[in-house]
């Protein structure tokens, strides 16, 4: 009899389907920025990690023109072997000043900073707590590493506690993992008391900064800064690609911890390095994020607004027995938790015939369905209305089957 090795997977596609879990991507047409483009229609934008608008920035596209023209649009090899350029040095100077640490290593993404810091970090003999709402990233660098994975519960200090009492002295050495902005719910991590119980459990702690690089603190560096945890001993990670506007990611630290990771890192050692547009795009952006506090200003203005316009016409249609929920957020990720798949993904489409694009947000990604709104400082007031508008209408018309 004839069998098929590969059978299985139209079944679990269709089980997918059915599940209201199947996923499939969108065109857009031209240029990023608060609205775009998609099969002729104009979208408002509330899908986007470009939170400063800086992915259109002509100063970004400038200088990534003029350094393929200098280098080329390959960097040809590993950083070890032929890849490596001046370039690479004074993007990793920039973060390293930026972040106000000593020294910095930029990845091909920010998954592989991941991977590649935490599979550097432990290994077998050791622990990793992670938080249960980490990043697909730093759940992925913990089954590389091959240390034991324990997860706490979300932005619980005292169960983080519970398991360093419990698990410790078994290992040899700790790890702490952590999103600094949980990407999916927009809240932040209690990072100060997580270093206090990381000292006192002689544990490292690795923050991922992917939602709170160019965004948060005085100087943009991150919510390390903004939550006073500057100078305490850290890894920090993040991503060239969301407030930076390009692409890769990297790691920031000690410079005996950027030092070890050159030489121990599989995910930096064992790839190509960075392009060099992606590189000179990702320079030209950390610059305007330290020269331009006033963009964090206007992004973070525009989530004041958004978060009591939400709330009040939230509170309004309760009385209309409305199922939607705001989760708790400090950050420009907003989200609106429903009751199931199928409901937000149809107010999904819903928001989209009214030109607002915002994201369905769904399990196995997030443990509740919701709809998941990003801001950009970009964002015009008027984007803003008709987002509360639409959202509105939304509540309106269907209060219960949300
Ligand atoms: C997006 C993201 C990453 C991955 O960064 P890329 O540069 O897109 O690979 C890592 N961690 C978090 C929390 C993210 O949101």
């Amino acid at each position: 009899m004839a069998s098929d090795p590969y059978g299985w997977l139209d079944k679990s596609l269709a089980a997918l389907h059915r599940a209201h879990r199947y996923r499939s991507v969108q065109t857009i047409d031209g240029m990023a920025g608060p609205t775009v483009q998609r099969r002729g229609q104009t979208l408002v934008n509330f899908a986007s990690n470009d939170y400063l608008g800086l992915a259109s920035d002509p100063r970004l596209a400038e200088a990534a023109i003029a350094a393929i023209r200098t280098y080329g649009t390959g960097s040809t090899g590993s950083r070890l072997l032929s890849g490596h350029r001046e370039l690479h040095r004074e993007l990793e100077r920039a973060i390293a000043a930026l972040k106000g640490t000593e020294d910095a290593l930029v990845f091909s993404s920010g998954y592989l900073a991941n991977l590649g810091a935490i599979a550097a970090l432990v290994g077998t003999p050791d622990l990793i707590l992670g938080d249960e709402y980490n990043h697909s990233s730093l759940k992925a660098g913990g089954k590389v590493s091959g240390a034991t994975t324990l997860d706490y519960r979300h932005g619980d200090v005292a169960d983080l506690k519970t398991l360093l009492a419990e698990h410790r002295d078994r290992h040899r050495r700790c790890l702490i993992t952590t999103d600094s902005v949980f990407s999916m719910d927009g809240d932040l991590c209690p990072l100060a008391e997580i270093l206090d119980l990381a000292a006192t459990y002689d544990a490292m702690v690795l923050v991922d900064e992917a939602h709170g690089t160019g965004l948060f603190g005085q100087r943009g560096s991150g919510v390390v800064e903004h939550l006073g945890c500057a100078g305490r001993p850290l890894v920090t990670v993040g991503t060239l690609s969301k407030a930076l506007g390009s692409l890769g990611g990297y790691v920031a630290g000690s410079s005996a911890l950027i030092d070890f990771l050159r030489n121990r890192a599989p995910g930096w050692v064992y790839t190509t390095a960075l392009s060099p547009g992606n590189g000179a795009a990702a320079l030209a952006a950390v610059q305007i994020v330290q020269q331009e506090p006033q963009r964090r200003d206007r992004l973070w203005c525009r989530v004041s607004y958004l978060t009591q316009q939400l709330d009040q016409i939230l509170a309004e249609s309760a009385a209309a027995s409305c199922q939607l929920r705001r989760l708790p957020s400090a950050s420009p990720i907003l989200c609106l938790e429903g009751h199931s798949a199928a409901a937000i993904l149809s107010a999904s489409q819903q928001l989209q015939s009214a030109g607002l694009w915002v994201a369905a947000v769904r399990p196995p990604t997030v443990p509740t369905s919701r709809l998941r709104i990003t801001l950009m400082a970009t964002h015009k007031p008027s984007h803003l209305e008709q987002l509360v508008a639409g959202l509105q209408t939304l509540l309106e018309a269907e209060p219960l089957a949300l």
